[in-house]
C-alpha cells in the first residue's frame, strides 16, 4: 500500500479523496492528512492563481515529508467582478476564514448587477507532487450564477448564494454526495486519478 498526503487538516477534503479512490477502485493507495504527519512550517498562500498555490503547497509537504504529497487551492471567480475574488475567496473582507463577512462583502459589491450577468465558477487547482521533484497539476471548473440571497445550510463559504448550471438549487441546498459528484474539488481530484493509479502501482 502506498501512502499519499492530502495537504489539508480538513477532514471533509480527507474523506472526499478517499471516498473518489474508493468509487474508481483505486485501493492501493492510503490518504493520510497533515494531522498524521510530523508538523512542518505551513507558508502562506502568495500566489497569483490556484495553480501556483496549490503547487507550492504540495511541493513543500513532499518536500518536508518525503511523501508524494497532494494540495488544493479553490476559490470563487465572478464575471462581473472580472474573476475575483479569486484566489483571495478566503479573505476576501479581510478576515481570513469569515465566511459571512466574505459572503455579504460579494453580495454587496454586484447588487446592482442584473441576473443575466451574474454568472460565477467555482475554480480548484489540485496538484500532486512527488518527492523527487515530479509535478502534475489540474484545475477543475463549476459554472453557475451568483443569486441575491442565502438559502441553504450545507457546504460553506459561497455555497449559499451559488447555483449550479443545471440547478434550481444553491450548492448549500445540494448534498454533501451530489455537490461531490459535480463540484470543481471533485472534477480536479477526479483528473488526478491516473497519476494516483501510478502510485498504486
Ligand atoms: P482555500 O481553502 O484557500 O482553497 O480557500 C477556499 C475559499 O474559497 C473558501 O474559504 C471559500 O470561501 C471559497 N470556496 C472554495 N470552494 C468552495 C465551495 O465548494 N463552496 C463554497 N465556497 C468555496
Amino acid at each position: 500500500m502506498s501512502r499519499v498526503l492530502l495537504a489539508t487538516r480538513n477532514q471533509k477534503k480527507l474523506v472526499e479523496l478517499r471516498r473518489i479512490l474508493e468509487a474508481e477502485g483505486v485501493t492501493g493507495v492510503e490518504v493520510v492528512g497533515l494531522a498524521d504527519v510530523p508538523e512542518f512550517p505551513e507558508a502562506p498562500e502568495t500566489g497569483a492563481t490556484f495553480e501556483e498555490n496549490a503547487l507550492a503547497k504540495a511541493a513543500d509537504a513532499a518536500k518536508a515529508t518525503g511523501l508524494p504529497a497532494i494540495a488544493d487551492d479553490s476559490g470563487i471567480a465572478v464575471d462581473a467582478l472580472n474573476g475575483m475574488p479569486g484566489v483571495l475567496s478566503a479573505r476576501w473582507s479581510g478576515k481570513h476564514g469569515d465566511d459571512q463577512a466574505n459572503l455579504d462583502l460579494l453580495l454587496g459589491q454586484i447588487k446592482d448587477v442584473p441576473d443575466e450577468r451574474r454568472g460565477a465558477a467555482f475554480v480548484a487547482a489540485a496538484a500532486l507532487v512527488h518527492p523527487d521533484g515530479a509535478e502534475t497539476v489540474v484545475r477543475g471548473e463549476w459554472r453557475g450564477k451568483v443569486i441575491r440571497e442565502e438559502r441553504g445550510t450545507n457546504g460553506f463559504g459561497y455555497d449559499p448564494i451559488f447555483v449550479p448550471e443545471g440547478e434550481t438549487r444553491t450548492s448549500a441546498e445540494l448534498s454533501p454526495e451530489e455537490k461531490d459528484a459535480d463540484s470543481h474539488r471533485g472534477r480536479a481530484l477526479r483528473l488526478l486519478l491516473p497519476e494516483l493509479r501510478k502510485l498504486a502501482g
